[in-house]
């Protein structure tokens, strides 16, 4: 019964959402959006609990493919940064804002950067990828999210200002468009880097609000010094390059830290 405890305080999270956002609204899709995703996680949070190796791939796969196909394709919103710009510019708060607002701008001041490790779909796909680990030393190469953050604002701010017609078409097309790039750009970089997690060091435009929110964040893996005996082998398994024996919010890439649990499953002491 312990075991249920904490999955079944993160859907009591999820649902409070869910329902404030359904009866405040008057839409039932937040109803069932929130409720699906809260009870992925808290399916996830429980077989993790039970040492279930693929744990976090199956949250990854239920709620990255949920919002790649059934959001984004099917109901045809953008879930990605153009479609924040997109409704955030028509002053709707309404799907990508939501999300936004709850995934990746307030969300991570609790949760850190467990949508990166948790639901985004394009991690969903790199992570198959070969290269878990990183082979070689992070590259200084972070400031390239700020291009592709500025041309993301560009571009939509570029269609009102024009202005053009047709703009949810448009919105459709450019998440198809987007995602193919973020793909093939993804896999490109993973095997330039050998890491499957470059484009989220690199290029991920979304990282410009997750790192600084992510900072503040409630949830941390931290280090219990009086266990750790410095073998380092934190350090080695940690896909995103984490000094994580460091418990100050400035350790190394502590923003970084996407809460995959690698760490704590590798560590022979126990110690986080
Ligand atoms: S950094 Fe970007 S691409 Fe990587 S997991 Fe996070 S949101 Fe997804
Ligand atoms: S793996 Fe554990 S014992 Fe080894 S350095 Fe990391 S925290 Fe310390
Ligand atoms: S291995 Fe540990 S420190 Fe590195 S990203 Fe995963 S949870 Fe964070």
């Amino acid at each position: 019964m312990k075991k249920c405890v904490l999955p079944l305080m993160l859907l009591a999270v999820f649902e409070t959402v869910a329902v404030t956002l359904w009866l405040t609204k008057d839409n039932m899709f937040y109803l069932f959006n929130f409720s699906y995703i809260g009870l992925s996680v808290s399916l996830g949070v429980f077989l993790f609990i039970r040492k279930y190796r693929h744990a976090r791939r199956v949250v990854q796969l239920l709620v990255g493919l949920y919002m790649l196909i059934y959001l984004g394709l099917i109901c045809r919103e953008n879930m990605q940064i153009e479609g924040f710009w997109y409704y955030l510019f028509t002053g709707v708060f309404e799907a990508a804002t939501i999300h936004y607002a709850v995934a990746k701008i307030f969300g991570p001041l609790i949760f850190g950067r467990g949508w990166c490790g948790y639901a985004c779909w394009t991690a969903m796909v790199l992570d198959f990828l070969p290269f878990k680990v990183p082979s070689q030393p992070r590259k200084n190469l972070g400031w390239i999210r700020y291009i592709t953050f500025s041309a993301s604002l560009i571009f939509v701010a570029a269609m009102f200002i024009l202005p053009v017609g047709n703009l949810e078409r448009i919105m459709f097309w450019a998440f198809v468009v987007g995602n193919v790039l973020y793909y093939a750009s993804g896999i490109a970089l993973a095997y330039v880097f050998r890491d499957n997690r470059a484009f989220c060091k690199y290029l991920c435009p979304v990282t410009v609000f997750l790192r600084p929110m992510s900072y503040f964040s409630l949830l941390r893996v931290k280090c219990d010094k009086d266990k750790c005996i410095s073998c380092g082998k934190c350090r080695r398994v940690c896909p995103m390059n984490v000094d994580v024996t460091d418990n100050s919010r400035r350790r190394e890439n502590g923003t970084e830290c996407i809460l995959c649990m690698e760490c704590v499953k590798n560590c022979p002491k126990g110690a986080l």
